[in-house]
């Protein structure tokens, strides 16, 4: 959910590309615009120019992610394909809007595809799920209003949740979000609809994680009180790193943010508070 940092903007070209083929979609009613937005983006790489587009775009994903490619929204599966935050069934105006776009795996994307909540209502808290669109249904498009999945690309998913990392290791909604929030229905819902805590090859990923990066911690600690007693090997700077390119980056932002509640954390980033910039 906190895998992905700012991305660098896309040059003059990559976005002339998005912008020609967003404006091929966008004409004429909604109904032949979704359908457009799906062949225009399954022929995305059909000339040098889109391919081009694509591999920037892809490229400057790429770079934005924490450490290796992977998944926006689990951090954990590899991901190979760019994302659509605002699926192009619904949205097919932005199918091309670089804002919209991000790396997800097949397991959050399978689950999310379609079902893209909402809130309908202006200043309710209410969701509407909108029902994936079988072959005969009439195209017409969403209701106005804002969606409830929390949007990794553009949001701080540290806003709304909060990962027991004492515990169990699953994420919650924030305790400070107010009971029946928008707030607190979108923690629920982006935890219910990418199944955050019970797929258990990703709990078992934090659970690993959370072990290497107190590891590390400790590490850069010792190197910093008595730089002398490291074994041979172990150094602050592979301790930067193994924090740093962690994909896992909820893991180690919830350290960061508890770190006064547990005397541990607290003894070690008051003798390093660089480390707070990791
Ligand atoms: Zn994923």
């Amino acid at each position: 959910m906190r895998s992905i940092r700012v991305v660098a903007d896309p040059s003059t070209a990559t976005l002339a590309v998005l912008k020609t083929l967003q404006d091929g979609v966008s004409k004429g009613p909604f109904k032949d615009r979704v359908p457009e937005a799906k062949k225009a983006w399954a022929s995305k790489t059909s000339s040098i120019a889109k391919r081009e587009a694509f591999d920037d775009i892809k490229k400057l994903l790429t770079e934005a992610c924490w450490g290796a490619r992977r998944c926006n929204y689990c951090e954990d599966s590899v991901a190979d394909e760019i994302e659509h935050f605002r699926p192009k069934d619904w949205y097919p105006d932005v199918a091309f809007a670089w804002s919209n776009y991000l790396y997800a795996c097949g397991p959050c994307n399978g689950p999310k595809s379609n079902l893209f909540p909402l809130f309908a209502t202006q200043g309710s808290a209410a969701v509407q799920e909108l029902v994936p669109r079988k072959e005969n249904d009439p195209i017409v498009p969403p209701p106005n209003g804002d969606p409830v999945l929390i949007d990794p690309r553009n949001e701080d998913p540290m806003k709304f949740l909060f990962l027991d990392i004492e515990g169990n290791l699953h994420f919650a909604p924030r305790s400070d979000l107010l009971k029946g929030s928008r707030e607190e229905q979108r923690a629920l819902w982006t935890i219910k609809l990418l199944h955050l805590n019970d797929r258990d090859d990703l709990v078992k990923a934090r659970v690993t994680t959370l072990s290497a990066l107190r590891t590390a911690l400790a590490v850069a600690y010792v190197a910093k009180v008595a730089p002398g007693t490291l074994p041979a090997g172990l150094n602050a700077i592979d301790a930067r790193r193994a924090v740093s390119e962690t994909p896992h980056r909820f893991v180690w932002e919830e350290i960061v943010r508890h770190r006064n509640a547990v005397p541990a954390y607290q003894k070690m980033f008051a003798a390093g508070p660089e480390a707070l910039a990791w």
